[in-house]
C-alpha cells in the first residue's frame, strides 16, 4: 500500500482525471510527464479574482469578476458568428462571448434568470462590455472556489487556468502521506517544514515566490541532497579499493629534465599529490584546477607517463576534436624518447583506422589513447585501462565521466582538469567530495598580457597597428558579442565585421560563428592554427583550452557584454607563447560604473582566481560566473549564493552519513528530482 501511495506522484499525467491524450501531449511540452512534475511546477504569481465588480465600474483590459444575471442566450448557428449571452447587473449590462462552445453546455452554465459568477478578461465593444470565453463561470454556491487569489502558472497554449488549476488541486488532494525522510526533530531545528507541509504551501500561497519561506527552504533542501546523494552514488562507484600503481618516476623525471622550461612549484606539488595518490590503493578521483594557461597538460601528461611505467593503459580526453588533436601532438613530442605506443581516436576516424585502434586497445597494444568523448563508446575495451584523464571536464556529464572510468574496472584512477574557478558552495554539488589540486602560480616565463580599452568609435585607430601585426606574421583573435543569444543576429554582427575586415586585409580573415558545423569549425581552426589565416573572427567564446601559441592579439568588441571571469578567459587565449601579448577592450559610449570597475579589475589583475571572486561580487546573484556559457547549471530551484546555507547544511547532513546512505530511502528524492546530467559535448 504504501509502495502505490508512493508511486501516485511517479505515474504518467495521464493517469489523472481529466488528462486525455491532447492534454497530455500539451503538457509534455512543458516537461510536464509525470504527476511529480505537476507537483514541482510551482506558481510564479497569482491572479486577484477576489473582488466582484459592478458592470460600470469594470476595468478593461484586465481580469475582472462580477455577479451577473443571465438574460438571453444568443446561438446564431452561423459559421464565425460567436455565441453570446446578454447579462446584467444593477449597474449595466455586459455580454458574454464564446467562439466554438456547444449550446448545451452554455445552457446548462448559464440558467435564464439565475445570477451567476464570472471571471475574465473584459474589452468593450460596439458601446457595450464583453469578456470572451470566460475563464470561470460558476453558479453563486459555488462562488468561494472562483473569488480568490489564484495561482498563476506558466502554462503552454491550449491549456487554460482553470485547467490546470483542477489538475494540480487534484494532484494536492490525492498526494499521500509521504513518509519523510527527514525527522521530525530536524525539520523544527533548521527551519523547515515537512514534505507534505511544504508542497501543500507552495502551491497554495505565494510562498513560492518568496526564497526565504519554509517551504521554498524544504525544497531546495531536498533539492541539493538529490543532488549530492546523485554525485556520491557515482563517487561510490568510483572511489573504490584498487591495486596500487608501483613506479619509478624514472621516465618522467627524464621528461622533466628535457622540458624546455622548469616546472612552477604549484605544478610540482600537484604531481606529487597525483602520484601519492596512484600509488594508494584506493582510487584517485581529483581534480586539477588552474587558470587558463597555467600548465595543466603537462602535469597531466607526466603523471600519464608514470602510469604508464607501472604497466597499464592511459585514456586522455579533450572536449573537442581539436582540442584533442592538439594533446596528442603534445603527447607524441614529450614522449618522443620513449617507447609509448600513442594513438588518437575521435568520432571522425575513419571506420578501418578504428578498427585497428580498437583492436590494439583491447590487445594492451596502445599505452595513451588521446581522444575526444568518442572513447565514452562502449565498444571501446581496454586491456588494462588504469588512469583516465578529462580535460575540461565540465563539458561533460557526471554521467559519462563514470562510464568512462568503469571501463577501467576497478584500478582506474581519474583526474579531471578545469580552468573554470568554482566557489567553494558550487564544488561538493558539482563534484561530490573529491580531491581538488589547485595551480595557484602561473609559468614564469609568461609574459604579462597589456590589457588596453578604448572606445569603439575609435577603431580605425587599430587598422595601421593590425597591418604592422599582420607584417610581422603575428596572429589576431577578434571577438565578436553575442547578442541576445542569437544565432542569427549573432552571425549578421560578425559577417558583417568579418566583411569590413576581410576588406581591409583581403584572404587574411576567417570567420567562425555558432552556426557552422563542428567540420567547418574546425577547419577554420586549422588554418589559424597553422598561420594561414592572419585573424580570426568569431562570435562566441573561443574554444577554451587551445593553444594558439602565434596569437597575441585578442580584440574584444563590446566588451560589457561578457562577464569579468569571461573576459579573463578570453584574454587568456593569447600570451601563451614567447611574444608580448595585448588584449584590447573595446567598449560603447557611456560605461557604467560597473564597467568601469571591470576594465580597472582586468588591467590589475591576472589571476582568475581573484577575478572570479570579484566577479561574484560584482554581478551578485543571477548568472554566477557565466556558468550557462561552461555548461554548470545543475539547480532549478537552489541558488548557490542565496542558499548558501543550506547548501552547508545539506553536505553535513550527507557526509554525516556516508557510510550508511540507505539509498532506498532516497530513492523517492533521486527519482523526484530526476537527476538529469548536463551534456554538452558537442558544444563548439
Ligand atoms: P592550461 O592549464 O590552460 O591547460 P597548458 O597546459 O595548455 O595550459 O599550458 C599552456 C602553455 O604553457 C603550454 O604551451 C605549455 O607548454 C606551457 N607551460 C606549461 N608549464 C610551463 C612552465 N612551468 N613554464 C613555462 N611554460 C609552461
Ligand atoms: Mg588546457
Amino acid at each position: 500500500m504504501n509502495l502505490l501511495k508512493k508511486d501516485f506522484i511517479f505515474q504518467d499525467v495521464n493517469k489523472l482525471d481529466g488528462v486525455g491524450q491532447k492534454l497530455s501531449k500539451y503538457l509534455k511540452k512543458r516537461k510536464i510527464e509525470k504527476i511529480k512534475d505537476i507537483i514541482l511546477n510551482l506558481p510564479y504569481s497569482e491572479t486577484d479574482r477576489s473582488k466582484i465588480n459592478k458592470i460600470n465600474g469594470l476595468e478593461i483590459g484586465k481580469i475582472n469578476t462580477i455577479k451577473a444575471k443571465v438574460k438571453k442566450l444568443n446561438f446564431p448557428r452561423i459559421r464565425n458568428i460567436p455565441n453570446k449571452i446578454n447579462c446584467e447587473d444593477e449597474t449595466g449590462k455586459i455580454d458574454i462571448v464564446y467562439f466554438n462552445s456547444r449550446e448545451s453546455y452554455l445552457r446548462k452554465i448559464f440558467p435564464i434568470n439565475e445570477w451567476v459568477i464570472i471571471s475574465g478578461k473584459v474589452n468593450y465593444f460596439r458601446d457595450r462590455y464583453q469578456i470572451t470565453n470566460p475563464d470561470y463561470v460558476t453558479n453563486l454556491s459555488n462562488q468561494e472556489y472562483v473569488l480568490q487569489n489564484i495561482p498563476k502558472y506558466n502554462l503552454t497554449k491550449g491549456i487554460n487556468e482553470k485547467k490546470y488549476r483542477a489538475i494540480s488541486e487534484q494532484v494536492t488532494k490525492k498526494l499521500p502521506l509521504i513518509n519523510d525522510w527527514l525527522t521530525k526533530e530536524f525539520i523544527k531545528s533548521n527551519n523547515l517544514l515537512s514534505w507534505n507541509e511544504c508542497f501543500e504551501k507552495l502551491h497554495n500561497t505565494d510562498e513560492s515566490k518568496d526564497i526565504k519561506s519554509k517551504s521554498f527552504r524544504r525544497l531546495v533542501f531536498d533539492e541539493i541532497c538529490a543532488n549530492f546523494l546523485t554525485l556520491s552514488k557515482y563517487r561510490k562507484r568510483i572511489k573504490k579499493k584498487k591495486i596500487s600503481k608501483s613506479f619509478t618516476q624514472k621516465i618522467s623525471k627524464r621528461i622533466i629534465s628535457d622540458l624546455p622550461f622548469n616546472l612552477t612549484q604549484s605544478q610540482k606539488i600537484v604531481l606529487k599529490e597525483i602520484n601519492s595518490n596512484l600509488k594508494k590503493n584506493e582510487r584517485m578521483f581529483r581534480i586539477i584546477q588552474g587558470d587558463v594557461g597555467s600548465g595543466k597538460t603537462i602535469v597531466s601528461l607526466l603523471s600519464i607517463a608514470n602510469v604508464i611505467e607501472a604497466k597499464y593503459q592511459c585514456a586522455l580526453m579533450g572536449p573537442t576534436e581539436i582540442l584533442a588533436q592538439q594533446h596528442y601532438n603534445l603527447a607524441l613530442k614529450i614522449f618522443k624518447g620513449t617507447n609509448f605506443k600513442i594513438e588518437f581516436l575521435s568520432g571522425k576516424t575513419d571506420l578501418s583506422k578504428r578498427k585497428i585502434v580498437l583492436d590494439r586497445l583491447k590487445n594492451g597494444d596502445i599505452d595513451l589513447i588521446v581522444g575526444t568523448h568518442a572513447l565514452f563508446q562502449k565498444k571501446i575495451l581496454f586491456k588494462r585501462l588504469g588512469f583516465v584523464v578529462i580535460d575540461e571536464q565540465h563539458k561533460f556529464g557526471v554521467k559519462q565521466r563514470s562510464e568512462l572510468a568503469r571501463k577501467g574496472g576497478d584500478n582506474c584512477d581519474v583526474l579531471l582538469m578545469s580552468a573554470t574557478p568554482i566557489p567553494r558552495t558550487m564544488m561538493m554539488s558539482l563534484y561530490g567530495d573529491m580531491d581538488i589540486s589547485k595551480i595557484t602560480e602561473k609559468p614564469l616565463s609568461r609574459k604579462k598580457i597589456l590589457t588596453l580599452s578604448k572606445p569603439e568609435k575609435k577603431i580605425d585607430e587599430l587598422w595601421i597597428y593590425l597591418e604592422k601585426q599582420i607584417n610581422i606574421r603575428n596572429q589576431i583573435f577578434w571577438v565578436c558579442p553575442l547578442i541576445e543569444e542569437s544565432k542569427i543576429l549573432d552571425f549578421s554582427s560578425a559577417k558583417k565585421k568579418f566583411d569590413l575586415i576581410n576588406k581591409k586585409f583581403p584572404n587574411k580573415v576567417g570567420l567562425i560563428h555558432g552556426s557552422l558545423s563542428k567540420d567547418e569549425k574546425d577547419d577554420v581552426l586549422k588554418k589559424f592554427l597553422n598561420n594561414k589565416i592572419s585573424i580570426l573572427v568569431s562570435t562566441t567564446v573561443i574554444e577554451v583550452g587551445i593553444d594558439f601559441p602565434n596569437a597575441n592579439l585578442i580584440i574584444i568588441e563590446n566588451a560589457n557584454k561578457f562577464g569579468l571571469a569571461q573576459l579573463h578567459q578570453l584574454r587568456g587565449r593569447v600570451g601563451r607563447g614567447s611574444k608580448e601579448s595585448t588584449c584590447i577592450l573595446l567598449f560603447k559610449e557611456g560605461l557604467s560604473k560597473n564597467s568601469i570597475q571591470r576594465i580597472k579589475i582586468l588591467k590589475k589583475s591576472d589571476d582568475g582566481f581573484y577575478i572570479a571572486e570579484e566577479d561574484l561580487k560584482l554581478r551578485g546573484f543571477g548568472d554566477l560566473l557565466g556558468y550557462q556559457q561552461s555548461g554548470i547549471k545543475t539547480f532549478r530551484f537552489a541558488d548557490p549564493l542565496l542558499h548558501q546555507d543550506l547548501f552547508k547544511l545539506a553536505e553535513r547532513f550527507i557526509l554525516n552519513q556516508n557510510e550508511k546512505i540507505n539509498e532506498k530511502k532516497y530513492d523517492f528524492l533521486l527519482k523526484l528530482f530526476d537527476k538529469a546530467e548536463i551534456i554538452n559535448v558537442n558544444d563548439f
